[in-house]
Order: C-alpha cells, then structure tokens, then sequence
C-alpha cells in the first residue's frame, strides 16, 4: 500500500478509533484510490487526502421536545457539513437511534463522492438525530420536527446546505420541518429543502427516484453481461423508500421480485411480492412487513435472529440491499454466491461489508456501488433544487428521463474509471476513482482552505 495512504489511515485510526463506520468507509475509499494517489506526488504536498476526509464542520445540538404525555424528552441532533467544494452542503436527515457522530461522518463522507458522480453543482452533508419515529404519533414528529429546524435554520439555506430524506424522513417530516423553517425565516426558500410534497414546491419522481435510479444502475451493469432483470428472481432488503421504488422497477422491468424486509424479519412470496400491499402497510399503516401474511398467508415470514439477515438466505439472481448499513455480511455473501447471485447493488449506503464486498469481487459478482448505484436520489433532489429555482416544473416523465440518462453517465464513469485504472469490471473501484479524481481536481484548483 502508498505510504502516503498508510500513513493518513494510521493516523485516522488512532484519532477516531471509537467511529467504526466512518473509518470502514474512509478505508474503502483510500485503498481503491492507490494508481491516482500515486501518479500525483503533489497530492501529499497539498495534504490533499488529509482535507478530503475531515469534515469542514460538524454542528451537533440539543432537541428538546414534549410527548404526548407531557414529559420532556431531549435528543441529540446532528448536521456534518463535510465538503462545499463543489457545492451546498446537500445529504439527507435520519432519524433512528443509533444515530451517531460516527454514523453522521461515514454518511457525510460517502455523500461527497456520491454527488461528484452525479455531475451536479452539490457538496456534501448529512444529518439526523437519535430520535425513533417509530410509534410515535403525528403531533409527536411535528414537536420534534420543529424544535430540530428550531436550532438548524441557522446552519442551512438553498446556496448553504441543503437537507433532504433519509431513514425515519420521509415526505411528513420534511413537511413539518420546511413549515418551521418558513415560519423562523419568515420567507418563502423553496429550495432549502428537498424531498417536498409537489402541492408546495416538491419534484414529481423524487419519491421514486433512489430504487428506480438503483434499478436504472443495475440494469446498465447486467447489459454488461449480456443480461437484463425480464424474468430474473430479485431479493430486496428493506421495505422503506427505496426498497418500495426498486421493487416497483424491478417489476415494470419483467423481474420476479420474491422478498422484502424490515429491521424485525423478512417475507417471501414466491407468487411475486403484492407491492400495493406492501405500500399500504409501510406507507399509510406504517406497519411491520409480517402484516403481509394476513393478506397473502401462503408467503412465508422468517424472523430476524441474528446479525444476518434470513432474506440472504433466499436463492436469488440479483441482490438489491436497501435497508442500512452492514446490513450484508460476509457469511451473507458467501450464502448468496452458492446460491448463484448475478449481481448485487447497493441501495442502501454501505450495506455490505468490507469482507462482502471483497467475497462478490472475488467471485466475479457485478457489485454495484452505493455510492453510484443509490445516488439517483440526490440526483433528482438537485433538479428539485433547479426547479425551485427557475420557478417551473418537470412533468414526471421529464425528471424520470433525466435521471435515466444520470445514471448511465454515472454507470459510464464508473466504468471508465476502473478500466483506465486497471480493474476492470470493478465498479467500486471506479466509483471511487472517478469521484476522488473530480474532487482532487477541484480541491487543487481552490487552493489551501
Ligand atoms: P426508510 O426509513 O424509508 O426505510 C428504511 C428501511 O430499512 C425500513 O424497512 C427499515 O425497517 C429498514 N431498517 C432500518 N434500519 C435497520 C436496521 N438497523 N436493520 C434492519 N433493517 C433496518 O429509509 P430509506 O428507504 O429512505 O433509506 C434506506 C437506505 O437507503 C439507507 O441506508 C439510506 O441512507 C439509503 N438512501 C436513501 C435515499 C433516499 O432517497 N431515501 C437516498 C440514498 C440512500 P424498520 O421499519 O423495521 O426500521
């Protein structure tokens, strides 16, 4: 391994030694980026790596907040604003309660690359807190909601940092936060906020965006191999935003989607998954994925007992993990390639682990990378952003069309990139290449700040 990049991970891992997810996504990142690093001496001098992987700031906050039964509950609340380089701060909020400052870093640090590749004019940022939506009920998120903007209006603004959706954030908390935010600024910035309802400033297609821009992605990398998903079996972990949309693709496309999760177990339908249903479950009952048996009780539902997932278990062609991260271990990956698993893509951010990933590679599995393969959202949060700023709308086949053609550019790069760098068919490589070059670039160009 380059010296240079032993030497700034060394130092990383002291530093930070209690962030295991963000040292895990630094790793990934540097060792894929070892021919570039090495055919620019001056990147040292310039401590170009050291700057790539220190946030710019990070803002942490309380949030309190009164529940229904009038007691006090006080959270934490994050915002890391990581880089600008090549625009506002942009990445999503998750609310869920292992969010962390480690967590909080790994995403900030992956949505840098992720929106380079998208070719747009965005940093990257990410935020949260450790609050748990779940149970609570609709005036409980709105207090949240509102004491959470209550402290970050100060840190964003449509050319500063702009916030969007994640896990636990969905289209009513960004409405609850965007109404505080209004009411505090006492202005109308449609585009400090991404991910609206279309009735107040909101793009046709975002909802959908991240699992059909997934499965856009993945079908560019089945081409590859002379292969599309008409008539393929597929296995989606999860069951939330991005899941729902790559299933709903997946279909449209001729696949035969046989399995979906959440955090407590997983179902399989060999019929092929009733989405409708599932819909109404995680979308309006907000539900547990097991409910789906009372509607369909010849699927079967297998419970979650350990830190694998029962879905990889499930014979497969193609894998789209769409629920957290380390969701796909090692003893996963190496169930899905007996079982003769095509290709795998991340829908989720850093849903496979290091060992996973490497265990695909190894085997000759198309690995699509979250970083690439998932980005299709924030892609489409940036033509939210352009058409809060023109004050004119896409209809939904004019943004689905344009990410589309996103995520063919972005397949392309990747592609590109790890041919030119020698590693070939190693999309996670080349994701990383043709980010870190971009951002390098753009780094040495704005000089030492
Ligand atoms: P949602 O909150 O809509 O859904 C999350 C899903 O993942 C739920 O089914 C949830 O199950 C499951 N899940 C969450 N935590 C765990 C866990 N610890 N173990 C097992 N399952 C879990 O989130 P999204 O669909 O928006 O996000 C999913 C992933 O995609 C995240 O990694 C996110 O960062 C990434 N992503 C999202 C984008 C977007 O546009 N929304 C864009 C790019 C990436 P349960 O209900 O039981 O918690």
């Amino acid at each position: 391994m380059n010296e240079y990049i032993t030497r700034v991970l060394n130092q990383l891992e002291k530093k930070y030694a209690c962030e295991p997810e963000y040292l895990q996504a630094v790793r990934e990142v540097l060792c894929s980026v070892e021919h570039l690093v090495e055919q620019h001496p001056e990147y040292e001098k310039l401590a170009i790596l050291e700057r790539m992987v220190e946030p710019e700031r990070i803002i942490s906050f309380r949030v309190p907040w009164v529940n229904d039964n009038g007691e006090v509950i006080v959270n934490r609340g994050f915002r890391v604003q990581f880089s600008s380089l090549i625009g506002p701060y942009k990445g999503g909020l998750r609310f869920h309660p292992t969010v962390n400052q480690s967590i909080m870093k790994f995403l900030g640090f992956e949505q840098i690359f992720k929106n380079a590749l998208t070719g747009l004019p965005i940093g990257g940022g990410k935020g949260g807190s450790d609050f748990d939506p779940k149970g609570k009920s609709d005036s409980e998120i709105m207090r949240f909601c509102q004491s959470f903007m209550t402290e970050l209006y100060r840190h964003i603004g449509h050319d500063v940092d702009v916030p969007a959706g994640d896990i636990g954030v969905g289209g009513r908390e960004i409405g609850y936060l965007f109404g505080q935010y209004k009411r505090i600024r006492d202005a109308y910035e449609g585009g400090v906020l991404t991910g609206k309802s279309i009735c107040y400033g909101g793009s046709l297609g975002r909802t959908e965006a991240t699992g059909f821009g997934l499965v856009f992605f993945t079908r560019e990398m089945l081409k590859t191999k002379g292969e599309s998903f008409t008539g393929k079996t597929v296995t989606i972990s999860g069951s939330g935003n991005v899941a729902i949309y790559a299933c709903q693709k997946a279909q449209e496309y001729g696949a035969n989607v046989v399995a979906m999760s959440d955090s407590n177990g997983c179902i399989y339908d060999k019929n092929g998954i009733d989405l409708s249903l599932v819909k109404q479950i995680k979308e309006v009952e907000r539900g547990r994925i097991k409910d789906y048996l009372k509607k369909h009780p010849d699927a079967e539902y297998t419970e979650r007992t350990s830190e694998d997932s029962p879905i990889w278990n499930i014979k497969t062609d193609i894998a789209l993990p769409c629920a957290t991260q380390n969701e796909l271990t090692l003893n996963s990956a190496k169930k899905l390639v007996e079982n003769g698993v095509l290709a795998v893509a991340e829908g989720a951010n850093m849903p496979c682990t290091q060992e996973a990933t490497d265990f695909f590679l190894e085997k000759g599995v198309l690995v699509g990378p979250a970083k690439a393969a998932n980005a299709g959202g924030v892609a489409t949060s940036a033509i939210e952003m352009s058409q809060n700023s023109m004050r004119y709308y896409y209809t939904f086949d004019e943004v689905i069309e344009k990410l589309d053609c996103i995520m063919v550019n972005i397949f392309n790069a990747c592609k590109c990139n790890a041919e030119k760098y020698g590693c070939a068919g190693n999309y996670v490589a080349g994701a990383n290449l043709a980010a870190f070059d971009k951002l390098a670039e753009a780094m040495k160009c704005q000089g030492i700040v």
